[in-house]
């Protein structure tokens, strides 16, 4: 019997890739959109940090275990930026499109060979709101910011970004080609290592 999880997020981008790599752990991963939870301000300074606030927050406001993923794209060239601050690089309601478009302005001119990035994502599940030990897995995904955007699959960045290994952009991937080189998919691997191994 599987028993209910509750994402701290209402990106439907991250909650599908959520659902696919926890398939199989018997958990369902429910959103916390769907109890009516609203998200909390995230003033981290880092992706751990902020994964912390958000599953606190929402197993706080539901009385479930929760999972929060915090993620962004730290480009070299920015110094970091936007890193923590990638889903609002653009404004708050900025959307997607809008925070691409600022990236490929903020690049504008610099050579392809100074264009490298990385995606980062920091995977937090706690038991309670005042779980001591959380359990936090992370991942990186190294690659390089293009000039345009190609492909549509997967969701905020992924157009613009470039796999080295395959020559593809995230948005060129299929999911499943996605889940296995991603950030997000290294990280959720980690988790599941932790959870086989832990009682929880
Ligand atoms: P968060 O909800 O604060 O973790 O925001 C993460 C933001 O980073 C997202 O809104 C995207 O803009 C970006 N991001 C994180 N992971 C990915 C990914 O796998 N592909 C593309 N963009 C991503």
């Amino acid at each position: 019997m599987s028993r209910t999880l509750v994402a701290a997020t209402g990106n439907r981008g991250k909650l599908a890739e959520l659902d696919r790599l926890l398939d199989g752990v018997g958990w369902e991963v429910v959103a916390q959109s769907d109890f009516g939870v609203e998200p909390p301000p995230e003033d981290g300074l880092t992706f751990v940090e902020n994964a912390i606030i958000k599953a606190r927050h929402a197993a706080e406001r539901t009385g479930r275990p929760a999972l929060a993923d915090d993620s962004g794209i730290v480009v070299d060239a920015l110094g970091g930026a936007p890193g923590v601050h990638s889903a609002r690089y653009a404004g708050p309601g900025g959307g997607d499109a809008a925070n691409n478009e600022k990236l490929l302005r903020a690049l504008a001119g610099v050579p392809e060979a100074e264009r490298t990035a990385r995606f980062e994502c920091a995977v937090v599940w706690l038991r309670d709101p005042r779980d001591p030990v959380p359990l936090i897995a992370r991942g990186t995904w190294s690659g390089r910011v293009l000039e345009a955007p190609q492909g549509t699959n997967g969701f905020g960045y992924d157009p613009l970004f470039l796999d080295p290994a395959t020559g593809c952009t995230a948005a060129e991937l299929s999911p499943g080609r996605k889940d296995a080189l991603s950030h997000r998919g290294q990280a959720l691997r980690a988790l599941r290592a932790m959870l086989a191994a832990t009682d929880v």
